[in-house]
């Protein structure tokens, strides 16, 4: 069942519900647009579900869109996401045609929601060319960055680039991945909901199922990695950590995934990494169907330390769920993990698998410690890091772009 807005209150306070209420009484009557390319699989959907059903029970017109695409394309736009976040790819003009084709074909659909809306939110590089197809536009347009763009590969870049600057404006997680573009440029960091199935609270008859369906040992520690199967989540690297640091204290490893439907490379690296375990009784593969929030919550929830070694990363909402079920998260040295996970307080940021492993045996060796990150992890995500912030920001900056930042905004309490 959706959560209503008043059962935040008891997680948030009054004053961020009532903040939130003044924000949407200037937005009744617009119509808003979400537009991504998966309903399902990967932190932008796992965001939008989350975010609709919040801005409707604040009585705002929001509506989400999904575009569709055949292999070719999520071919295409997979090289498009790793080229920004720095690889080298090769792609070829046909590629790009198809690209381009697969968007106008997604804006023939589209078009009536689009034309009419008064702000569209569109996600990422896979939808980015809708707004070339519209010529009539009535609303604003923002294009939002879920990805850790600081060091495209240049060429890739340049070709997004003409889509993205006709944009009213663009979002980004983190300053450092905003580039140069002729328009307003916003930070807002992701969020996660706290009243999800992936984040509720569990009672211990879930925690007991987790153990059982996956043969997980209650009396050994656990450390656990979700994540899609994708080499920038570095899952290899995972394993290797965990088989060092397996020679100075029991352990086991769970690394649970699903793919996302824009996402053609998941097989590929499974295999890879049912290579890498070498059978070992311990290290526990799990692929789970997408929907499958609750298990995650579960998995994360037995586990003592939860990983994130990705080697580059757009924010990682992985990372903040772990934080707020008090887990001390041991990450990469990159992106948006760099914002949540800090040294000694939040859990440990690496850069290689033996600082893993070094990071692992430390916490194990020291409960106290790691009980106390938890601690200090949980209310950190409640400051910074819940849908309640993140949409109070989107509803700002829908404000501001309606006023075009000149007028003064009087909110009536
Ligand atoms: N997730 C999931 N099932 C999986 C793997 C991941 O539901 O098998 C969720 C995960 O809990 C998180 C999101 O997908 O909410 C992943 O977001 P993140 O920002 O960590 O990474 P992305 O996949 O967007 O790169």
């Amino acid at each position: 069942m959706t959560p209503s807005l008043e059962q935040y209150r008891s997680i948030v306070g009054d004053a961020v519900i009532q903040h939130l209420m003044q924000l949407a009484r200037h937005l009744r009557g617009l119509k808003i647009v979400h537009v991504n390319s998966t309903s399902e699989g990967g932190g932008v959907a796992e965001i939008l579900q989350c975010l609709l059903p919040l801005k409707k029970s604040l009585g705002l017109d929001v509506s989400w869109e999904v575009t569709s695409g055949d292999r070719e394309f999520y071919e295409c736009t997979k090289k498009f996401h790793n080229a920004l976040q720095g690889n080298k790819v090769a792609i070829n003009n046909a590629m790009l045609s198809h690209y381009e084709k697969i968007n106008s074909i997604n804006y023939e659909r589209l078009k009536d929601t689009l034309e009419n809306a008064d702000i569209v939110f569109i996600h990422d590089p896979q939808p980015a060319p809708l707004l070339r197809f519209c010529a009539d536009r009535k609303g604003r347009w923002f294009w939002r960055c879920h990805i850790d763009a600081s060091h495209p590969y240049r060429p890739v870049w340049k070709y997004l680039r003409d889509f993205v600057t006709l944009y009213d404006a663009s979002i980004w997680s983190l300053p450092s991945f905003a580039q140069n573009l002729p328009h307003p440029m916003y930070v807002v960091p992701p969020s996660i909901d706290p009243l999800s199935p992936k984040n509720i609270d569990l009672d211990s008859s879930d925690l007991k199922d987790v153990y059982k369906t996956w043969h997980l040992d209650e009396s050994r520690p656990i450390i656990t990695q979700i994540s899609r199967f994708d080499r920038f989540k570095d899952p290899l690297g995972v394993i290797e950590s965990y088989k060092l640091a397996k020679k100075f204290s029991p352990l086991q490893l769970v690394l649970a995934g699903s793919g996302a439907n824009d996402d053609p490379e998941g097989a590929e690296v499974l295999e890879e990494v049912e290579l890498a375990r070498d059978n070992d009784p311990d290290i526990h593969i799990i692929v789970l169907p997408p929907d499958a929030h609750r298990k995650i919550n579960a998995l994360q929830r037995v586990s003592n330390i939860i990983l994130q070694k990705s080697l580059r990363e757009g924010f990682g909402l992985t990372v903040t769920e772990a934080l707020w079920k008090q887990k001390a998260v041991i990450g990469g040295d990159t992106g948006g993990i760099r914002i949540q996970v800090f040294n000694h307080h939040t859990g440990f940021l690496v850069n290689s698998p033996e600082g893993a492993a070094l990071r692992i045996r430390y916490l194990l060796k020291h409960r106290d410690i790691l009980e106390n990150m938890g601690n200090k992890a949980k209310e950190f995500v409640r400051e910074n890091f819940l849908i309640t912030r993140h949409l109070r920001e989107y509803l700002t900056l829908i404000i501001s772009i309606m006023h075009n930042s000149k007028e003064r905004i009087i909110l009536q309490a």
